[in-house]
């Protein structure tokens, strides 16, 4: 089922399948929001940051997360953080030490996946769930942009509905390609294990009557690695993202006690950020990875008219416009953060210090306001490194002065037929944290 106000519909032999819009949308109207199929947080990550297993939201109040990760004596008063939602901490009723946001997650989670995963009070130290993470962790070290964890909750999934073409919505045929595309997403170094992994996860799952064969683990294996998008979450960013509304709201108001209040809290949350980045350094954020059904049938441009955004304080992903775009257009991101840059003169600069891309790695960039666009053949050579697929979008073809030549005979042009916002490793960039 399509998200309100788009459609996925085929776009083209070379794109495949794409996200149409199905009615106006201004710069900055949402275009839609949704929530992963699944999603997991990454394990070193999880060490810090208490959140729920199943929608990543954090569980710490903003006081206590800055408190945390800033390295105060005490939490900070932090005005009008009574509007973030308190979230409950439900643990697993089995006693495994998972922790959940709402009991309503927490029952989704074990009627989905958990119930095959939960290691209760007491496991073994040579179970085969212990035994994927600490090999998992053995070599993939923060800052963290992918996770095992993804692949162990859908092959769960897998098992609970005895259905292994659960995921074949997500585009996966790349049979030459997989393992060079696994080995960017997943490390280099997974890709020596994946032998021993295999091995790992069939003792996991062959007691649940699942049978992981190499096929659908290669299978799964390329679905994550094209369209797992980064997820990163955040009670205090959450308060922040109050104070900015209240104070777009009081802005007629100038000068009245409340006004005052919020601009006050914001300076006061500058400066808190300004301690986290110190304290805290790759840590400043709880995140993992998810899949996203209709957000990964929507095609990369090089200047996109669309991104994504976590607002929420959990894993739901939001599409916003980033200019306007008409009824029936195509609706585009960026899967790399250096492109869609150079369009940037007209943003909000309140937003700059806070404002984050998240891509598809599950790593973030400041948005650059000089940086301008990398060149057309440079660009088309990344995407085809890490997305597979050949550009053609309109930036492409303007500029490359063969580009309409080129158009008839492109080879292929996109076969990804979805993911994220952007590759960092693509760019260079080595930061880690998925942040809004
Ligand atoms: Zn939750
Ligand atoms: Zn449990
Ligand atoms: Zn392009």
């Amino acid at each position: 089922m399509d998200p309100q106000g788009v459609s996925i519909k085929w776009v083209s032999d070379a794109k495949e399948r794409g996200v149409l819009a199905d009615r106006d949308f201004a710069e900055g109207n949402v275009i839609f929001e949704e929530q992963p199929m699944v999603c997991d947080q990454y394990l070193y990550n999880k060490d810090f940051f208490p959140t729920c297993e199943y929608c990543l939201a954090c569980l710490e109040s903003p006081a206590d997360m800055v408190k945390r990760l800033a390295g105060l004596p005490e939490p900070p008063h932090l005005w009008g953080a009574e509007a973030v939602p308190v979230l409950k901490n439900v643990p697993c009723e089995h006693i495994c030490g998972e922790l959940y946001c709402s009991t309503s997650c927490r029952d989704k989670a074990w009627a989905q996946y958990h119930s095959l995963l939960c290691l209760g009070p007491h496991p073994r130290d040579d179970h085969p769930l212990l035994e994927i993470r600490q090999e998992w962790k053995s070599f993939h070290f923060p800052p963290e942009s992918a996770t095992i964890g993804l692949l162990v909750k859908m092959l769960a999934m897998i098992a609970v509905t005895r259905d292994e073409a659960l995921f074949d919505h997500f585009k996966a045929d790349y049979r030459n390609e997989t393992l060079h595309i696994v080995a960017k997403f997943m490390d280099e170094q997974f890709s020596d294990r994946l032998t021993k992994f295999l091995r790992l996860f069939r003792d996991l799952f062959a007691p649940h009557g699942l049978h992981v064969s190499q096929e659908l683990f290669d299978k799964l294996l390329t679905i994550v690695s094209l369209n797992g998008q980064g997820i990163g979450t955040s009670s205090f960013e959450a308060y922040e993202r109050i104070l900015r509304n209240l104070s777009a709201a009081a802005e007629e108001k100038a000068g009245s006690p409340e006004a005052l209040a919020v601009t006050e809290a914001l300076d006061q949350v500058d400066a808190l950020r300004e301690a986290i980045e110190e304290h805290s350094d790759d840590f400043t954020h709880a995140e993992g990875t998810g899949l996203y059904r209709a957000h990964a049938m929507i095609n990369h441009a090089c200047v996109p008219n669309a991104e994504i955004q976590f607002v929420r304080n959990n894993a739901t992903l939001r599409v916003v416009a980033t200019r306007d775009i008409a009824k029936g257009a195509e609706v585009t991101i960026s899967y790399m953060h250096f492109d869609g840059c150079e369009s940037d003169g007209e943003e909000d600069e309140d937003e700059e210090e806070s404002d984050h891309e998240h891509d598809h790695h599950g790593h973030d960039h400041h948005h650059d306001h000089d940086e301008h666009l990398v060149d057309v053949d440079r660009r088309r050579e990344m995407l085809r490194e890490y997305y597979l697929f050949e550009c053609t979008c309109d930036q492409c073809l303007a500029d490359s002065g063969a580009g309409k030549a080129a158009l008839a005979t492109a080879p292929g042009s996109r076969t990804v037929a979805g993911s994220s916002s952007s590759s960092s490793s693509a760019a260079g960039s080595s930061s880690s944290a998925a942040r809004r």
